[in-house]
């Protein structure tokens, strides 16, 4: 089973990525996790990515996408893969698609969570004044300010993905604001229609 999971930052793809590799026995692939460890490593993608990672830039596509089609050559990506951080523009995703037509394999699902932005951001500022409330510190990214940025940066950049899934009638969208173990069922429900 070969899926992405699309949604801004706080639509709980984490969550529900983490669910799916315990409940299919396939792994999260995550690109930032993936990069950090050649940078650690020292390698020479490690090399070559480690300024633009410092200066909080995006890495090139050769370099994201060589690191991926790496990765899935790996014996533990054989029973599937969930893709996370990646792809993260519409260049990226044709980039995937080459590259997995290269293999002789396809994407099952892309899975869209759609949730309120507003909402989130309501969310989160709720969180940020409880600790607050609490005498607690609140996190770093629990920040209002940087958490728009982010999706500001979403939507810029990888929402138009929804449109070039759809557009492949690859798409399944579905509604990312219930509860953790209604949308899980939700996941569910939709890959029991799509895969096998
Ligand atoms: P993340 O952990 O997903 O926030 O990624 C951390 C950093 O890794 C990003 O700031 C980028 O520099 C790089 N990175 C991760 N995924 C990608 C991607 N798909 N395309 C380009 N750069 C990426």
């Amino acid at each position: 089973m070969r899926l992405i999971l699309l949604g801004p930052p706080g639509a709980g793809k984490g969550t529900q990525a983490q669910r799916l590799v315990e409940r299919h026995g396939i792994v999260q692939l995550s690109t930032g996790d993936m990069l950090r460890a050649a940078v650690k490593a020292g390698t020479e993608v490690g090399l070559k990515a480690k300024a633009v990672m410092d200066a909080g830039q995006l890495v090139s596509d050769e370099i994201v996408v060589g690191v991926v089609a790496d990765r899935i050559d790996q014996p533990d990506c054989a029973r599937g893969f969930i893709l996370d951080g990646f792809p993260r523009t519409v260049p990226q995703a044709e980039a995937l698609d080459r590259m997995l037509a290269g293999k002789g394999l396809k994407l099952d699902a892309v899975i869209e969570l759609k949730v309120d932005e507003e909402a989130l951001v309501a969310r989160m500022e709720n969180r940020v004044k409880e600790t607050i409330a609490a005498g607690g510190v609140p996190r770093a990214d629990d920040n209002p300010d940087a958490f728009r940025k982010r999706l500001a940066e979403y939507r810029e950049k990888t929402a138009p993905l929804s449109s070039y899934y759809a557009a492949a009638g690859e798409l399944k969208t579905t509604d990312g604001m219930r509860s953790i173990d209604e949308v899980t069922e939700a996941i569910d429900a939709i890959l029991k229609g799509t895969v096998g």
